[in-house]
């Protein structure tokens, strides 16, 4: 497909559902070749795919926990296997256990840091290796507005997405010389079965100035963005929040 990502290619992990499933059909249109990565939906992942290639565009879809390190590596070593390179890494995957700090388990703690800290670190890492070599590259990291003003009952949450934000601006800092972008993308209240079960909407409302949710392809037109060249190509080191005015 012809668009401005023709011929580049995009790791989205966590590509199955959601913001991540919203953004490899947005990259897509715009031409890139999206590895869709999913940890346990295979069923949504290879409709995802399916919908992609309907459309004449590539993707693959590709298994792996990128909580764990060795998995990681089997995702991108399956980007490279396959087109030789990677453009645009989207750290997408993440979870939530939600409960307040004097409930909070150990467990519930690590499960979330694993995937939305160190998962982010670990497809990172071994994509900075291609990208340096190459002298080009994007890569976008989901945030979220929890870990820009904190929430109550996202201990683990926000701690992961601050943490991310930090992680954002050193490794943009480090990789900026060869020409590659590295940005973070903090999201307010989007619809997708993370927030599903939200029940207490009508409270949540009155603090998004828009008075509604965003949607997951909303967010996905912000990274297809930050991914464009050149378009983008003077952006690194940002947060940008996509939150209806929550952040401002
Ligand atoms: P979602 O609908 O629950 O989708 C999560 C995606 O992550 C699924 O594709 C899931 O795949 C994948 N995933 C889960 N565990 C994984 C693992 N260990 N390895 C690889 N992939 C894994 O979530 P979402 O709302 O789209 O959220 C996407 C990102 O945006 C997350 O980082 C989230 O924190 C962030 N965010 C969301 C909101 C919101 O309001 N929705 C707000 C701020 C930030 P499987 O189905 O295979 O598990």
């Amino acid at each position: 497909m012809a668009g401005e990502l023709t011929d580049k290619v995009a790791v989205v992990t966590g590509g199955s559902r959601g913001i991540g499933r919203a953004t490899a059909f947005a990259l897509a249109a715009a031409g890139a070749q999206v590895v869709v990565n999913y940890a346990r939906s295979s069923a949504a992942a290879d409709a995802v795919v399916a919908a992609i290639r309907e459309t004449g565009g590539s993707a693959i879809a590709v298994q792996a926990d990128v909580s764990d390190a060795a998995q990681a590596e089997i995702l991108i070593k399956a980007a490279t296997e396959k087109w030789g390179r990677v453009d645009v890494l989207v750290n997408n995957a993440g979870i939530t256990r939600d409960t307040l700090l004097l409930r909070m388990k150990p467990e519930d703690w690590q499960a979330v840091i694993d995937l939305n800290l160190s998962g982010v670190f670990y497809c990172t890492r071994l994509v900075s290796k291609l990208m340096l070599k190459q002298r080009s590259g994007r890569i976008i990291n989901i945030a979220s507005v929890a870990g820009l003003m904190g929430n109550p009952g996202q201990a683990n949450y926000s701690a992961a997405k601050a943490g991310v934000v930090g992680f954002t601006k050193t490794v943009a800092k480090e990789m900026a010389a060869r020409g590659v972008t590295v940005n973070a993308v903090a999201p307010g209240f989007i619809k997708t079965d993370m927030t599903d079960d939200l029940s207490n909407t009508e409270a949540i409302l009155k603090y998004i100035p828009l008075g509604r949710y965003g949607e997951a392809e909303e967010v996905a037109g912000l990274i297809r963005f930050l991914a464009a060249d050149p378009a983008a190509a003077y952006i690194t080191g940002q947060v940008l929040t996509i939150d209806g005015g929550m952040v401002m």
